[in-house]
């Protein structure tokens, strides 16, 4: 699998594209509000690219989600909690934050435990609410990789304010499911640089503060 992170916009968002470096087929995971750069990035490459997916629904990972299914008729991928926020501009921010109002649909709605296929790259979906209703995180499979979107950061954990955040969903994802994680996953994060799940346990105050619940 090749990985290439780009940083987007004024929150600086992790936009990530994947791809097998065999077949050229290809994804992108939170596509933030830049679509030149990842377009310029997939041509570039020739990658095939079939699939946007989505950790949550939150403007600044879903501004470019238009243009790149325009270009590339893809599929769009959301768990089922937070596609109605990808939908509506006051639940996803945008009309807060941005000029425009970000209104986008999905086709493809993933439960818990659903898989994606991106040539020889399997995706397990981990669903992850806390941060929104329908957050997710995704392993690859056979890696120990997985993609936290804002549920887990190297430095902290993702906002519990915002529409559909909710701490007791948070103590249940930390506690049931993320502490889990062996100490040699590299955890992607949907803001700030990759981390060691080892180093995550260690020095991020807010997991910590969370598992001492
Ligand atoms: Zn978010
Ligand atoms: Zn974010």
């Amino acid at each position: 699998m090749i990985l290439k992170r780009f940083v987007i916009g004024k929150i600086s968002t992790n936009s990530y594209v994947i791809h097998d470096k065999h077949t050229l087929d290809g994804a992108v995971i939170d596509p933030g509000d830049n679509s030149k750069i990842l377009i310029d990035y997939i041509d570039k490459n020739n990658l095939k690219l079939n699939h946007i997916i989505l950790t949550h629904h939150h403007y600044d990972h879903i501004g470019a989600v238009q243009d790149l299914k325009k270009k590339y008729s893809c599929d769009i991928f959301i768990h089922k909690k937070d596609l109605k926020g990808l939908k509506n501009p006051s639940i996803n921010l945008s009309k807060k934050a941005n000029r425009k109002s970000i209104s986008v649909d999905a086709n493809k709605i993933f439960l818990d435990n659903s898989v994606i296929n991106i040539g020889n790259i399997c995706l397990e979906v981990i669903h992850t609410p806390g941060h929104t209703k329908g957050s997710i995180c995704l392993k690859v499979k056979n890696q120990n990789i997985i993609f936290t979107g804002d549920t887990l950061f190297n430095d902290g954990i993702g906002r519990l304010d915002l529409p559909g955040g909710s701490e007791e969903d948070m103590i249940n994802t930390i506690k049931n499911i993320v502490s889990k994680w062996s100490d040699d996953i590299k955890i992607y994060p949907g803001h700030g640089n990759w981390d060691m799940m080892g180093n995550i346990k260690l020095r991020n105050e807010e997991y910590e503060y969370i598992m001492n619940i």
